[in-house]
């Protein structure tokens, strides 16, 4: 009877590592990590560090890793491989955007006494201006998990991003694809970086060399909002999905952080990534900075 009983609290503790509903913790359909399809896509997340236009870790980045959708994953993946073979490789400075980024992008340009990034990311920009001339908006097309900012990096020289005549995310005309006041070099390095980018589906902004979007994007005029966050466990590769549940390899090593709980049910999910879908009031020339 003992061992009866035993077996049946064993159970009953299997049971609830196994079947504890974690859908919280997974994408939702159409979104991957990157490097769960390309590991040797390299990633910078700036916006999750402080070497940003903000000079702060921007709200909804809560882990540094990399979301995409599917198919743009695949794509980069094809221009990793072109790349590798002049022992060149991508490296990704963002990608899927929160609208809380977004937000918070809007509530730092309200701020006018905040400048402490201005000579590194707008010098020649009035903060006031931001908004005005489209550096800053209300949207991007980043939160449709579909553009990515990205350059080259050397792999036979620790990684260094190659010389593109300016820094990512620098509010000035120097940045725009086609400008004219780079070196022959720089500008090569542009046309390298879309050239190989468009090839594989990629669309340029004229106002940004650094930044692409997926021409037949999954999710056009959606914009998501679930922050950029890291499962528990090592993986999602590890993970399987069996019965709209999320199981890990042992089935017993998840174990969900506070925030999981939070939102456990399909119910809760669907609503937190559309939150962002009303219109915005603000309309701009573009999504800038993408
Ligand atoms: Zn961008």
């Amino acid at each position: 009877m003992k061992n009866i009983n035993a077996g049946i609290l064993f159970a009953l503790v299997i049971g609830c590592c196994v079947f504890r509903p974690v859908l919280s913790a997974e994408l939702p359909p159409g979104f991957v990590y990157l490097r769960d399809v390309a590991p040797e896509i390299q990633v910078n997340l700036r916006y999750y560090s402080k070497d940003n236009f903000l000079g702060v870790r921007v709200n909804g980045y809560e882990k540094p890793v990399c979301i995409v959708t599917d198919p743009a994953a695949h794509a980069l993946s094809k221009v990793q491989e072109e790349l590798a073979t002049f022992g060149l490789g991508l490296l990704v400075y963002d990608a899927y955007r929160p609208q809380s980024a977004v937000d918070h992008f809007w509530r730092w340009a309200q701020d006018l006494a905040d400048k402490k990034m201005k000579a590194d990311y707008y010098p020649q920009v009035e903060k006031t201006k931001l908004f005005e001339q489209g550096y800053i908006a209300a949207r991007s097309g980043h939160s449709r998990g579909s553009s990515v900012d990205v350059t080259i990096v050397s792999l036979s020289e620790n990684s260094t991003p190659l010389d593109m005549g300016t820094r990512w995310d620098f509010f000035d005309p120097s940045s725009w694809s086609n400008a004219t006041n780079v070196t022959a070099a720089q500008r090569a390095h542009r046309m390298l970086l879309q050239k190989l980018m468009t090839k594989h589906g990629f669309e340029p902004l004229k106002e940004e060399w650094w930044h692409f979007k997926l021409k037949d994007e999954p999710f056009p005029g959606r914009y998501f909002d679930l922050p950029v966050e890291w499962l528990t466990f090592a993986s999602s590769k590890e993970a399987r999905h069996e019965g709209g549940l999320l199981i890990t390899p042992n089935q017993s090593h998840f174990l969900p952080d506070s925030r999981t709980s939070l939102r456990n049910s399909d119910e809760q999910n669907e609503e937190h990534w559309h939150s962002g879908l009303k219109e915005s009031p603000h309309p701009a020339r573009s999504s800038h900075p993408e």
